[in-house]
């Protein structure tokens, strides 16, 4: 092709993008991150944000950062990579304290979830190996796996079946295999089977990746996500992924397991290795939030009683839910269109709801995405409803 201009090749695709209702756009946010905020510049009721237990303007942790920055002990910035001189005893401790929690070794730091998606399959698999990936799996693990020198095959949604006939198949070819799978799913907020997932790669000897960004601090005992919630352990096998810009309220991801995976990451991993470790600030922040977050039954229950209030009553006005247990309760629409009316009717009555589309759902399940917070309150729930039911309304008599 010949040479263009940024314009020539861009103008008419974003175009495109406008007309097919996929265009994307960024909402303005003034103030803290809250289930009230003003957004755009308009007051709202926000349901669509990953701040289940509501730490990200929690009052504890912005004490601990007052008072580490005025101790000295801490800066902001953290000047370099882990490996030169960017480890704070911070960073460290952090480490220790989420290992300790998980019940593992170790426990890596990195500046994004996305980033440890791309270091792990980077880092540990090799030419002919294989990585079997769930259909809904979270973007970046699926963007890891392709950077990976192993081969990509994906497996239909939660299908245990199908994913033990491609072992089978592996294990005939002696490859070496990740499995590959979110813990609650990010756009569905139903959950992996954990247990199966577990046996199927104990029996076949392969390698089990779980990203269970959406399942730590909501999910579990103690917020221990969803192995807690199958009474599982981990194994030496096993490569927990957790976020921190969720429940936790803060920013960057960890990887956990044993000492042989956190220390071949530290060699292997160029995500890790080439960019600059998160603030010292942000570390001392996520100690403190890792302190709320084990702490917060409280939250924890008030959330569920959130979670089963919609349910029933989103039931009784008939709308299409999903098999999730999670603080991620999706209505399913169809088509991008219809989900950005029902998203703009909700923002006229004052709420907030993102309208997930494809590409970040498969097409035709283009769907509102509905968060709870343990800050909401149930009569705000009652008030999602009533714009629910009257959205409903409206938009069927045109
Ligand atoms: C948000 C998310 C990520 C990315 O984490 P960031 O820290 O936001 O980059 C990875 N995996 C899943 C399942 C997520 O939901």
């Amino acid at each position: 092709m010949a040479q263009q201009t940024l314009k020539q090749r861009f103008a008419d695709r974003l175009q495109e993008r406008q007309e097919a209702h996929l265009y994307r756009r960024r909402p303005l946010s003034f103030g803290p991150q809250q289930p009230q905020m003003n957004l755009n510049g308009r007051q709202t009721i926000n349901f669509c944000s990953n701040d289940y237990l509501g730490l990200a303007d929690n009052p504890h942790i912005k004490q601990a950062v007052i008072h580490a920055l005025q101790s000295g002990q801490v800066g902001y910035g953290s000047g370099a990579a882990h490996l030169v001189t960017g480890h704070h005893l911070e960073h460290h401790l952090l480490e220790d304290e989420l290992a300790d929690w998980l019940g593992c070794q170790r426990s890596l730091l990195f500046s994004t979830g996305y980033m440890a998606n791309l270091a792990v399959p980077q880092a540990l698999m090799q030419k002919d190996d294989l990585i079997l990936a769930d259909k809904l799996c979270h973007a970046s693990l699926i963007d890891g796996a392709l950077q990976s020198a192993a081969e990509l095959k994906r497996y239909p949604h939660n299908d245990m079946r199908a994913l033990e006939k491609r072992l089978l198949q592996a294990e005939k070819e002696q490859r070496q295999v990740l499995i590959i799978s979110d813990g609650v799913f990010s756009m569905d907020g139903d959950m992996a089977p954990i247990d199966r997932l577990q046996d199927l790669a104990q029996r076949y000897h392969a390698w089990l990746m779980i990203d269970d960004a959406h399942g730590f601090g909501p999910i579990g005992e103690n917020g221990l996500g969803c192995f807690n919630y199958f009474s599982r352990t981990i194994d030496d096998n096993t490569i927990l992924v957790g976020t921190l810009g969720k429940a936790f309220g803060t920013s960057g991801a960890f990887v956990a397991g044993s000492n042989i995976l956190i220390e071949s990451l530290i060699q292997f991993a160029r995500p890790y290795i080439y960019t600059t470790a998160s603030p010292q600030i942000n570390a001392v922040a996520t100690r403190e939030a890792l302190n709320q977050l084990k702490n917060a039954d409280r939250q924890r229950r008030h959330l569920q009683q959130l979670i089963e209030h919609f349910r029933s009553g989103a039931e009784q006005l008939g709308l299409d839910l999903m098999p999730s247990i999670s603080p991620i309760q999706p209505i399913v629409i169809g088509d991008s269109e219809s989900a950005l009316q029902w998203s703009h009717a909700l923002q006229e009555l004052g709420f907030w709801v993102a309208a997930i589309r494809p590409p970040t759902v498969p097409q035709g399940s283009a769907r509102l995405r509905i968060t709870f917070s343990a800050k909401h309150s149930i009569q705000e729930v009652d008030d999602l409803l009533q714009a629910l039911q009257k959205v409903q309304t409206q938009l069927r008599k045109n």
